[in-house]
């Protein structure tokens, strides 16, 4: 994998933006989103951004708001997507990592589609950049995904 050291806010910010224009009927918000440098893969990094943003509008009925902060604490950098859509029951919480896996989506009204590899293929993504990926939810009402990776200090 590349590592090459990157500006993460610059890759939030980014992926914001590709989703404004299909984000449909949702608030897509931007928190505090601190300078923050890793060491890294771009590619990955923004694939990364991707499952995570894909899947808070994904699983979020329409009027609802998906909300991305990043923040630094010394040598550590937060990513927290925040979604206040259906939700996960907490007997599935423990399965969503699994190949595969795909939870109830009927409080949706419609099977929104997808593979189940999403949320593996991140934590593959965080684990091979030294990070953590921590998965919260409660059933109807929404999502919280934080991922912690290591920072490099910035140049200016
Ligand atoms: P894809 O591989 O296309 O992303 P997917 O979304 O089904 O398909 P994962 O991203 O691996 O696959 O997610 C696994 C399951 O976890 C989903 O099917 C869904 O049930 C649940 N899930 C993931 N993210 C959320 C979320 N933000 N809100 C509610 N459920 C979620």
């Amino acid at each position: 994998m590349l590592e090459t050291e990157l500006r993460f806010d610059h890759l939030v910010l980014d992926t914001v933006r590709d989703f404004e224009s299909i984000k449909g009927q949702h608030e897509l918000k931007v928190g505090e989103v601190s300078s923050c440098t890793v060491l890294g893969d771009p590619d990955r990094l923004k694939q990364l951004l991707v499952i995570l943003t894909g899947n808070a509008l994904k699983y979020t009925p329409d009027g609802g708001t998906v909300t991305l902060t990043l923040e630094c604490h010394g040598d550590e950098v937060e990513l927290v997507v925040k979604d206040t859509g259906i939700g996960i029951r907490q007997e599935d919480l423990p399965k969503v990592f699994e190949r595969y896996f795909r939870a109830d989506h009927s409080a949706l009204g419609k099977d929104p589609g997808g593979t189940g590899l999403g949320l593996p293929i991140a934590r593959w993504i965080v684990e091979q950049h030294g990070g953590q990926i921590v998965l919260e939810s409660e059933s109807g009402k929404g999502t919280t995904v934080r991922v912690r990776l290591p920072a490099c200090p910035l140049d200016d």
